[in-house]
């Protein structure tokens, strides 16, 4: 999803966010239910999944693809350039990435292999590496704080050139944890935040229906609202 395609969403998601109000008096009362929203994020031991969650279609996949080969053809050849430091999270463009931790931003700016780079070095001393953004958050700026759930940017597929240079992979965000100098696998994390936010969503979808099932309109309303994100958080 490009970002005009996320601004149209966000209207969309805005103007059906009015009709959840409470039914005007007269006005028959209907079953309520949820427009199309980005997932508040779940935050586990102070720490949250890095891409946005929505409750309508959600293309998000990763797999432990931690030092898997890199391969570049040189003089004709295949060759091996080098081994996967990080975790690659597929996600459509335009998707918020969200910062995974409490800190402060390092870095931000080009670098050749990751275009759009975001670099946090988090509260807990860890360096947390966002790249290949399509787009950064207003408000994101070297120096800035930030918390688990801060929007730091738009997945995209930028780098491998010089800036602006993109499309020579499918959109993805890349993610990097360094702890000292060296690259940690971030698997394992990731996976565990992934699971909590699931199973934390549909807990509260399952809530919602249910009082949806009731028309217990009012109730719906303040458990969406908790479940949902904060729109403004997300332009
Ligand atoms: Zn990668």
């Amino acid at each position: 999803m490009r970002m005009r395609g996320l601004r149209a969403l966000l209207v969309a998601v805005l103007c059906a966010g009015l009709s959840l109000g409470p039914a005007a008096a007269g006005r028959q009362e209907r079953r309520p239910s949820a427009p199309p929203s980005f997932y508040r994020p779940v935050v586990t031991d102070g720490m949250t999944f890095p891409v946005a969650r929505t409750n309508w279609f959600s293309v998000i996949e990763f797999e432990n693809d931690w030092h898997a080969p890199r391969m570049r053809v040189v003089d004709g050849a295949w060759r091996l350039v080098g081994l996967h430091e990080g975790l690659d999270i597929i996600a459509e463009e335009g998707t918020p990435i969200l910062s995974m931790t409490a800190g402060t931003v390092e870095r931000l700016g080009w670098t050749f292999y990751s275009g759009t780079r975001i670099g946090i070095r988090g509260q807990d001393g860890r360096y947390y590496f966002y790249a290949h953004l399509s787009g950064v958050a207003p408000g994101i700026g070297v120096g800035t704080a930030v918390r688990p759930g801060t929007v730091l940017g738009l997945v995209g597929n930028t780098g491998y050139g010089p800036p602006g240079h993109r499309d020579e992979f499918p959109p993805h965000l890349h993610l990097g944890i360094q702890e000292g100098a060296t690259w940690i696998n971030p698997y394992p994390t990731v996976r565990r935040l992934y699971a909590a936010s699931a199973r934390s969503t549909a807990r509260g979808e399952r809530r919602l229906a249910r009082l949806a099932s009731q028309g217990r309109g009012r109730m719906f309303d303040r458990v969406a609202s908790r479940l949902y994100a904060d729109l403004e958080e997300y332009r």
